[in-house]
């Protein structure tokens, strides 16, 4: 498949939508971004890499961390994982508090970020420990031993991260974090500000392309049946209340964040990832979506 000529195609048609949406100004570090930027990275499990646009600039990977602390949860206890968090699509936007107070503090789903701050509760042996071990996965499974933590992101996120500290406050009221909320919440805050372009993006997701097995290094990192239940979680939680409209267009397991970045899994084939910061109104990337679309639409490579 020549897909440098499939990106470069999709690189010249979303021009016009690069820049539509608004970048996520509720975390007042990303509110400055040039929100006119567009990157795509494909990399295949075969191990042939594809780039259009500016895939060497890094960015806030913000709720795409959730699957990487996931992963390392589901290592760590495996099923033990879903008697603290659910595994359903959760219909509401990503920060929202009230299926919380219904559902007695049992998130919905790993990747809402109540979700995703029981998991890094899972995981937590320290602060400093924590925030290594993420890293070093990070950095393992990209090969980018130069990826780190943007402070400046991190601590815009804990100064304006009342509606977390909200969460985590409530999800400790039902008994359902074991550590502090403000250390567990260092954690996640520091998980989405971890800053990395989408090659390495792209790069870090191809185990999930490859039954849980990362084609660079032969590593088994999950193992094949993990593998299949993270690509479903993907494909029913990974875009939040976005989630069927991201199905419907691009039919793909994936995962955004609110810095712009949106990461894709063909099984089998390869990890696509795309990077431009504006944002529709679910807090997904506004061309980044729309590049996928085509990207399938061209390859033909949907699951479906
Ligand atoms: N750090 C962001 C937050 O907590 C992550 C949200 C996202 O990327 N959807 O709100």
């Amino acid at each position: 498949m020549d897909y440098q000529s499939i990106i470069n195609k999709i690189y010249n048609e979303v021009q016009p939508e690069v820049g539509k949406g608004r970048v996520a100004d509720y975390i007042p570090a990303l509110r400055n971004i040039d929100d006119h930027q567009f990157a795509m990275a494909v990399v295949t499990v075969a191990g042939k890499e594809f780039t259009v646009g500016k895939t060497d600039e890094n960015f806030s990977i913000q709720s795409i961390s959730k699957v990487f602390t996931l992963t390392l949860a589901m290592k760590d206890i495996g099923n033990k994982l879903w008697e603290r968090v659910g595994r359903e699509p959760s219909g509401t936007s990503f920060n929202s508090l009230v299926q919380l107070e219904y559902e007695n503090g049992i998130p919905r789903n790993p990747f809402i970020n109540a979700g995703a701050i029981v998991v890094s509760d899972a995981i937590f042996e320290g602060r400093g420990k924590t925030k290594n071990r993420i890293l070093k996965f990070v950095r393992e499974l990209s090969g980018n031993n130069t990826i780190t933590f943007d402070e400046e992101i991190a601590e815009s996120e804990r100064i304006y991260g009342n509606r977390n500290r909200a969460m985590a406050n409530l999800i400790k009221s039902f008994d359902n974090l074991t550590n502090q909320a403000d250390d567990v919440l260092d954690i996640y805050f520091h998980q989405c500000a971890i800053a990395m372009n989408t090659l390495d993006l792209a790069k870090s997701f191809l185990y999930l392309a490859n039954s849980g097995i990362d084609p660079k290094s032969g590593q088994q990192i999950l193992d094949s049946r993990m593998c299949k239940k993270m690509n479903s979680l993907m494909l029913t939680c990974g875009l939040y209340d976005a989630v069927g409209d991201f199905a419907y267009r691009v039919g793909l397991p994936g995962k955004s964040g609110v810095g712009g970045g949106i990461v894709a899994v063909v099984p089998n084939e390869l990890a696509v990832a795309v990077w431009s910061p504006a944002l529709n109104k679910y807090g997904n990337s506004y061309a980044g979506t729309k590049a996928l679309e085509l990207f399938t639409t061209y390859a033909n490579n949907s699951i479906f």
